[in-house]
């Protein structure tokens, strides 16, 4: 059994909903336990900005499946709610992450974990330190330091 925890985006087709959707969905995963999900939070578009602000949150999952697995059943989620990969970094129903996967650390063509991109995104950073405060990443790095070095992007909980 790992612990992972899923970042959660959305900024088209009633974000909030998308979440909440999305968390029930997630619930239903095989061989892994929804336990927590962080509060919502209000983002600045990050890539092209002419974008609606995103809706963002992340969760903890524990899980049997391997990660490959688990990122298959998440991208079929994301499917269900009507994503489509157009733009990078544009506009989406449902974006859900890898963020963490264990200490397992992976770098292969389909999937990053830790997640390449999370240290540098405040809108990661924090919900996922309401979580689990004092978690330490497989490099060894405390989450406090991460969040230290992280940009103050505009950042609100709802
Ligand atoms: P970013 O990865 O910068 O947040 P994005 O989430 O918009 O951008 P997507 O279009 O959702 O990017 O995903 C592109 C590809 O990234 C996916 O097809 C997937 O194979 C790959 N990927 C690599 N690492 C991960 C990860 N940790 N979690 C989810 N997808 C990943
Ligand atoms: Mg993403
Ligand atoms: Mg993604």
């Amino acid at each position: 059994m790992d612990t992972a925890y899923i970042g959660l985006g959305s900024n088209l087709a009633q974000p909030q909903k998308q979440l909440r959707n999305a968390l029930v969905a997630m619930g239903e995963i095989p061989q892994s336990q929804l336990l927590r999900c962080s509060g919502f939070y209000r983002s600045a578009p990050l890539g092209p900005s002419a974008q609606p602000d995103y809706i963002n949150a992340v969760t903890e999952l524990h899980t049997e499946l391997c990660p490959l697995s688990l990122l298959e059943q998440l991208q079929a989620i994301e499917a269900a709610h009507g994503r489509e990969r157009s733009v990078r970094w544009g506009a989406r129903t449902l974006d859900l992450d890898i963020l963490l996967f264990g200490p397992k650390q992976i770098d292969s063509l389909r999937l990053q974990v830790p997640h390449p991109r999370m240290f540098e995104r405040n809108f990661v950073l924090v919900p996922l330190a309401e979580l689990t405060p004092n978690l330490r990443l497989p490099s060894g790095e405390t989450l406090a330091q991460l969040l230290q070095n992280c940009p103050h992007n505009r950042l609100e909980k709802i």
